[in-house]
């Protein structure tokens, strides 16, 4: 897990020169996101050993929608500060540790005091930035910035990159503590995460889940600071449903946020087993539903793919029963079709079960955490090696891994090394053999056999020694 690292401040203080000297170029996670002024927001960084995550979030578009840099239409600086005010917010809620950048060649503004006010009041710790301090003038006048009372602030050149070292060492000093980071690996109970684009419906859904029978709620800490989990017992088993905190905050904020509930689900699904992931079934799938599907792939994780709001669905089934027809526009798929959609879309994630859900009325809520309960119990399936290595034997008898490649291909044997992802070792002669198709084609042999529905499964070649 990653601490996040918010900066802040009005415009033009050098918050993105700063970010971008910190990311460079190689580490940054570049997304289009539509509305944002610039492209990279947000990547990883590390300094002393620590990794973090560092947000600039002046390129977010928050509060008025109007993105950092520009005044709105009618010309009111208010909209800027709006703005301002809205990233420091966030940065509240979401990180932490928060950088609150000045400018030492322009002074103390209105714009800064406002936000000083506003970061005095939160108990996270907020360290003072005094940027363009170029020259010695500028370092000694930044002294005033102390009388924001948050502290000495540091004095750096984002331009000249000088200081910057100073701030990344506080910056290391006041993240949590890495024991307080780490996951509890004693808790064996299975992790839920429920994720999706803002207004799929996560916080009705999470509402109804806890609805449920028989359900005992208990919030506990996650492992960053603002993560809340909610254990539920549901069929007489123990469920962690992760970050409930960052589901049911999601949306307060207004426009915008949707880069920081990326950010947020993309660690919400590291820290799960199995990802719930909601489709808006009036929408349809997004370019973003895939992206979070991307995600869950590429972290190896269990996944569920739910189409929520299947209400609306139904209704419309009833009306066209009774002759009331959708304008083609508004029309929302069969369930046949969605299948066929997520098939396609989601072909990364064959193995993933569909369920239709509507979170309003209720519908599938308990088939859908018993859908993901089964793929957790997957995540944790062991498979006796002497049966593996028949489906393998079996496997290789009918479809000949040599013939994949010019170098004839062995396959010794195979053993299961890991459990949460199931992970396979195949010990070969020439692990540079291995045609992707054919690892493909071992990966589907073996969910023949032993099923693994719902969960990502690992395959590696090693040379046998
Ligand atoms: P943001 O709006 O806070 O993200 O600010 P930018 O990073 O876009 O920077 C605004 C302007 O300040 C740009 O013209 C930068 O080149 C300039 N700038 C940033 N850091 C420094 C610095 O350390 N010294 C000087 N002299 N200019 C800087
Ligand atoms: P979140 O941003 O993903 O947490 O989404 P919310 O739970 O806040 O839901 C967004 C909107 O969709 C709200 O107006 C909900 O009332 C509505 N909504 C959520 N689930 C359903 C559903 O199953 N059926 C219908 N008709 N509306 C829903």
């Amino acid at each position: 897990m990653k601490p996040l690292v918010a900066v802040v401040g009005r415009p033009n203080v050098g918050k993105s020169t700063f970010f971008n000297r910190m990311i460079g170029e190689r580490l940054a996670i570049v997304e289009d996101m539509p509305g944002t002024t610039r492209d990279r927001l947000y990547g990883d960084t590390d300094w002393n050993g620590r990794v973090f995550t560092l947000i600039d979030t002046g390129g977010l578009e928050l509060g008025s929608g109007i993105p950092v840099g520009q005044v709105g239409l009618t010309g009111q600086p208010g909209d800027l500060m709006e703005h301002v005010m809205s990233q420091a917010h966030l940065a509240i809620e979401e990180a932490d540790v928060i950088v609150f950048m000045v400018d030492a060649r322009s002074g103390i503004t209105a714009s800064d005091e406002e936000v000083a006010d506003l970061l005095r009041r939160t108990k996270k710790p907020v360290i003072v930035a005094a940027n363009k301090a170029d020259n010695a003038a500028r370092r000694m006048d930044a002294v005033e910035f102390y009388s924001f009372g948050l502290g000495e602030p540091i004095v750096i050149s984002s331009i000249q990159g000088v200081g910057t070292g100073d701030l990344l060492d506080r910056i290391v000093e006041e993240l949590p503590p890495l024991s307080e980071m780490e996951e509890e690996e004693d808790e064996e109970l299975p992790r839920i995460a429920l994720v999706g684009r803002p207004n799929v419906g996560k916080s009705s859904l999470l509402n109804a889940i806890l609805g449920t029978e028989r359900s005992i709620v208990s919030a506990m800490p996650g492992t960053t600071r603002d993560a809340i989990d909610t254990e539920i017992t549901f069929e007489d088993r123990r469920i962690r449903l992760i970050d409930t905190a960052g589901i049911r905050r999601r949306g307060r904020v207004g426009v915008g946020v949707e880069k920081y509930s990326v950010l947020r689900s993309e660690r919400a699904i590291e820290r799960a087993d199995v990802a719930i992931l909601l489709i808006d079934a009036s929408e349809g799938l997004a370019a973003q539903d895939t992206h979070i599907a991307g995600e869950i792939h590429k972290q190896a994780k269990g996944v569920v793919v739910v189409v929520n709001k299947w209400d609306l669905a139904q209704e419309q089934r009833r009306a066209e029963r009774e002759g009331v027809f959708p304008h083609p526009d508004d029309e929302i798929q069969s369930a046949d079709e969605y299948r066929a959609i997520i098939a396609e879309g989601l072909k990364f994630i064959p193995y993933a079960p569909i369920i239709f859900t509507s979170a309003k009325t209720g519908y599938h809520i308990k088939p859908l955490l018993e859908a993901a309960l089964k793929v957790a119990d997957m995540r944790f399936l062991r498979v006796p090696t002497a049966r593996l290595n028949e489906v393998v034997q079996e496997a290789t008898r009918r479809h000949d891994p040599t013939t994949m490649r010019h170098k004839p291909l062995k396959i010794y044997y195979a053993t299961q090394a890991r459990v949460n992802p199931p992970t396979f070792i195949f010990f070969v002669n020439d692990t540079e053999g291995v045609h992707f198709s054919y690892e493909r084609y071992l990966e589907n042999r073996l969910r023949e056999a032993f099923s693994f529905r719902g969960t990502a499964i690992l395959i590696q070649f090693r040379p046998r020694s």
